[in-house]
């Protein structure tokens, strides 16, 4: 059994406040998480605004890159034990975590490690009263200490797209991850000492959120800014706590991400995308789709293509041959999306596939196992259709016009994602501008280039990060005039 410790200045931490950490495939215990109280964030929160003045801002820009760079290939030394560490706290497939989470987990250091080597300043010449001139010029200076809140569902690959570029542009962090899933932030801290990682630049406290570490975090008043990937409704609080103080926030925050699927699009291509966007990682993907629209030519050939895939998945173990799909995260989460497969055969849904829990061998069946699941039928009204379930579901309806589609896709407070499968290359690009999210996919699902910008509109973000953009949070643009 693990006992996962709180990560301080660079020594672990153990609190006399425990809790049990449980696969969720079987429910097994698998360890004790040791829950940070007021005295484990101080001293974390003090350690990483210590950690602002000590070596590590004494490192040249090319030093932090280079260690950040060494993290990565850290974190690759160690690739198994990472690959455990996922598979252990989520029950997702050995195949997605070993070539999903874990390698863009590395990635994540050496991309925004490269990018902060190659950042140009704003200069502005101006001609002042007395004939003579000023010259303006940007300087791009770290934030301070990031708290970092992150969810379940890709655990170091989210947060790693956090730490890695506070990292990279001098910030240090202050990781919460989430009380279901603290073992690859915690692994991290293992990496950080190895590799040489200044104490106090990463620290990790575990725990909850409200009343525990998670809202503690967001309350230090040394916190200097706080970046969160989670649900809608944490982001609420999570600002409020920020306004004390007036600190910064960057969220990435929940979806109901509409599939469009136009007659003209290749049909095999089309399915098969849709079923990832809905069924990958158990449905647990905040870009996933769980709302899709076929066009009437086509809707029932895909609708039952659909039921057919979502039959066709093999649920087991991790590292099971053949095993493509996961348990959910918790029997928390199971009661949560076994309540929306309620609602939707109460609202009127015709179930095309699943809809239940499904018949796993004896020693899994305290697993968190839920099936993949089609429905179609329900109006757009329903709670099904317009709340973020984070299940293996979605439900399918039909459309005429392209007008119809976008309202339909836009009718939400969300707006993270969406995915749109046509051959027609004027429909393509209408349907990117016309959609409100942050983030849209053409012929495509999930195809990310770190480069670009990443983030929601409406209800589900505020703020952009990704490339260059992650600058705008992780640093602060000072300008310098100096009257020649
Ligand atoms: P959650 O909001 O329940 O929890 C996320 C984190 O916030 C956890 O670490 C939790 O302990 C902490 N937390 C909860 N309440 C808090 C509070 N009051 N103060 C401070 N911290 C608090 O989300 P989850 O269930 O872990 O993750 C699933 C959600 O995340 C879904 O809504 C999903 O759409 C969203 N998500 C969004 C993105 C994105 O990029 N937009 C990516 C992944 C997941």
């Amino acid at each position: 059994m693990t006992d996962f410790r709180n990560f301080i200045d660079g020594q672990w931490v153990a609190t006399g406040n425990t809790f049990d950490n449980r696969d969720p495939v079987d429910n097994r215990l698998i360890g004790r998480v040791h829950e940070a109280g007021d005295a484990e964030v101080d001293a974390a929160v003090r350690a990483a605004n210590a950690a602002l003045r000590g070596p590590w801002a004494k490192l040249k820009t090319q030093q932090r890159v280079e260690l950040l760079h060494a993290v990565a290939d850290g974190i690759t030394r160690r690739f198994d034990d990472f690959v455990d560490a996922e598979i252990a706290d989520t029950g997702k497939p050995y195949d997605l975590a070993s070539h999903l989470d874990i390698p863009r987990g590395a990635a994540n250091f050496k991309i925004f490690a490269d990018l902060v080597r190659n950042i140009p300043n704003e200069t502005f010449d101006l001609e002042t009263p007395d004939g003579g001139h000023a010259l303006n010029y940007g300087v791009r200076v770290p934030r301070g200490v990031i708290g970092v809140i992150c969810p379940w569902n890709l655990p170091l690959l989210l947060m790693t797209w956090k730490v890695g570029p506070a990292l990279a542009c001098g910030n240090t962090v202050v990781v919460k991850p989430s009380e279901d899933t603290p073992g690859t932030a915690t692994l991290l801290g293992e990496v950080m000492n190895e590799v040489g990682v200044p104490p106090g630049v990463y620290n990790v406290i575990h725990g909850r959120g409200p009343g525990s570490a998670g809202e503690k975090l967001t309350r230090h008043p040394l916190v200097d800014g706080i970046t969160f990937t989670g649900e809608t409704r944490t982001g609420e609080a999570i600002m409020q706590a920020a306004a004390v103080g007036v600190r910064p926030v960057s969220f990435e925050l929940g979806g109901k991400n509409a599939g469009i699927v136009f007659a003209d699009a290749d049909f095999d291509k089309a399915v098969a995308g849709i079923a990832r966007a809905a069924f990958d990682n158990t449905g647990q993907v905040c870009l996933g789709t769980e709302r899709v629209y076929v066009q009437r030519p086509i809707f029932e050939r895909f609708v039952a293509a659909m039921g057919e895939r979502a039959r066709g998945f093999r649920l087991g173990r991790p590292r099971d041959p053949g095993v493509n799909l996961g348990p959910l995260i918790s029997q928390r989460h199971r009661d949560k999306v076994l309540s929306y497969y309620t609602r939707a055969r109460e609202d009127g849904a015709t179930v095309v596939a699943g809809g239940g829990v499904p018949d796993m061998p004896d020693e899994l069946a305290a697993g968190a196992w839920v099936q993949p699941t089609v429905w179609t039928g329900l109006p757009e009204t329903s709670a099904v259709i317009q709340q973020e379930i984070f299940g293996p579901c979605c439900h399918i309806a039909p459309f005429d016009t392209e007008e119809e589609a976008v309202a339909l896709a836009n009718a939400t407070p969300y707006g993270l994602a969406a995915t749109v499968w046509t051959s027609n290359v004027g429909t393509a690009h209408r349907m990117g501008q016309a959609l409100e999210v942050g983030i849209c996919w053409i012929n495509s699902w999930f195809l990310r280039d770190l480069r670009t910008a990443f983030g929601g509109a409406k209800q589900s973000g505020i703020g952009r990060e990704g490339g260059v953009h992650s600058l705008e949070f992780y640093t602060e643009l000072r300008n310098v005039c100096v009257k020649l």
